[in-house]
């Protein structure tokens, strides 16, 4: 038997919404799916009339969405905004590379401007090449990084006053869910703020904090919305998927559950102790960071310098990794100077206190590192000290070059300026370092394999799935 639509329209309902239960018709379902959504960007003051709004699009069921609802709110109550797309292209072969052609349908279909940036221009690696570098494992905490990171950079080579992303009400319970389960009371702390990012850096908002994500797919599927569904390849079996489970476990009990646990989240008093750290500029890149060196600088050495692991898990461990590192540059620094001195003995030979060139027999160990002694006599083979001396110090400044390379001697003026380059980027180094001291950087202590993104940087790649939807009753 038919049953009325509750909104009263006379028509009868095709659907149960999963947030409230109530009966409704699709015309009705659209009104209070978008019309919630309007009172959440009211309510939360989440842009200004005559704003740029970079919507965060990866072609997935949330972006999707969320640019349809914002084109059309902006119409509806005329909120006077300049929306368009920011995309980023993690190089992820079979993936993002289906879903981009989705999103620039997207652009085609509601008439925005669409911006990609890829991890490859900004980074030199696409994901799968840091996949084939550093395994299956760790390899959200660097898509996550540097994700946002380039969501940050696109912002500002767009100019908008914020960032919209398709964070629904689902991701936030979850994100509740596991910082209460990992004990992690500053994240919980802004876990369910509607806009993050202090000052200096671009907000991002969340028109969808109080949207069930059963209710995204129900819209998009009622609208015929074009977007991506296929789970990332390379989505890991993380944390995350537990909390998420667990969460889909009790909705089928109490569909309120995901409202309630967002409540409990915002209204959760926690200590003035617990603090976040502030935030600064890395002293790298120029973007965002609480640390010195930010955290997709720190990642983005341990991949150039072949130590993925750099960034990932405690930080004790990163700076023990850095030691090894430069023992074994060391190691290689001292291999080079046995070579030199080897090449050095082959073609000299040290003949009454000075350095010859000839091919006498009497050869001793030329001790290139060590100031020769030269008289103004000539030398065996007839070649005058000056001449010597010359070679002697091309050789020394090679030795001096791989030294202050290695951080083993002190620069000299004498230097060329290739040098300065050298101390640049070692002293880049030596930052990179401290940041990884225990108390400089952001670890999870419960946790030592898996490094926390921040909430801001969970990926819709490992949430294409779903459970099924009971869309009719
Ligand atoms: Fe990146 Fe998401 Fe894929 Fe992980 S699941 S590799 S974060 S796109
Ligand atoms: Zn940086």
């Amino acid at each position: 038997m038919p049953v009325p639509c509750r909104a009263g329209c006379g028509k009868n309902a095709m659907l149960k919404r999963p947030k409230t239960g109530d009966a409704l018709c699709k015309e009705c379902f659209f009104w209070a799916f978008e019309t919630e959504i309007h009172f959440t960007i009211t309510k939360g003051k989440l842009f200004k009339k005559g704003d740029s709004v970079a919507v965060a699009a990866s072609g997935g069921k949330d972006s999707t969405v969320l640019a349809h609802v914002l084109k059309t709110l902006n119409e509806r109550y005329n909120y006077g905004l300049n929306l368009m797309l920011l995309s980023i292209d993690e190089g992820i072969t079979g993936y993002r590379d289906d879903s981009l052609e989705t999103v620039k349908q997207n652009r085609d279909d509601y008439e925005m401007s669409l911006k990609i940036l890829s991890y490859k221009e900004l980074y030199g690696w696409t994901m799968d090449e840091i996949v084939a570098q550093i395994g299956r494992k760790n390899n959200c905490t660097f898509c996550g990084v540097f994700r946002r990171q380039a969501l940050d950079r696109g912002a500002a080579m767009l100019n908008v006053k914020c960032i919209a992303t398709g964070h629904n009400a689902d991701d936030i319970a979850e994100t509740v869910l596991m910082n209460v389960l990992r004990g992690d009371i500053a994240r919980l702390k802004r876990c369910t703020a509607i806009s993050t990012g202090s000052e200096g850096t671009i907000p991002r908002v969340k028109p969808l904090k109080y949207t069930y994500e059963k209710e995204i797919v129900m819209y998009a599927h009622y609208k015929r919305l074009v977007y991506f569904s296929t789970e990332c390849v390379f989505a890991p079996n993380a944390y995350r998927g537990h909390a998420r489970a667990l969460l889909k476990d009790m909705e089928k009990i109490r569909p309120t559950c995901i409202m309630d646990i967002i409540y409990s989240g915002e209204t959760m008093e926690v200590k003035e102790a617990v603090s976040l750290p502030s935030q600064r500029v890395c002293i790298r890149c120029n973007f965002v960071s609480s640390q010195e060196v930010c955290k997709a600088c720190v990642l983005l050495e341990g991949l150039n310098k072949g130590l993925p692991k750099l960034g990932i898990g405690k930080s004790s461990k990163a700076k023990r990794m850095l030691e090894e590192y430069n023992a074994k540059q060391n190691k290689s620094l001292e291999e080079a100077i046995n070579n030199i001195n080897e090449e050095y003995e082959k073609n000299n030979c040290i003949s009454k206190g000075k350095v010859c060139r000839s091919s006498c027999k009497s050869k001793q160990t030329a001790q290139i590192n060590k100031t020769h002694k030269t008289t103004s006599e000539t030398c065996c083979n007839g070649q005058s000290d000056e001449k010597l001396n010359t070679d002697n110090d091309i050789t020394n400044s090679k030795v001096k070059v791989l030294l202050k390379e290695y951080g083993l001697s002190e620069a000299t003026q004498d230097d060329s300026s290739n040098l300065i380059s050298e101390k640049i980027d070692h002293s880049n180094t030596e930052k990179v370092a401290n940041a990884t001291n225990d108390d400089d950087f952001e670890v999870d202590s419960h946790n030592t394999d898996e490094q926390i993104v921040d909430e801001d940087d969970t990926c819709g790649g490992a949430c294409g799935k779903i459970d099924s939807l009971h869309i009719s009753f």
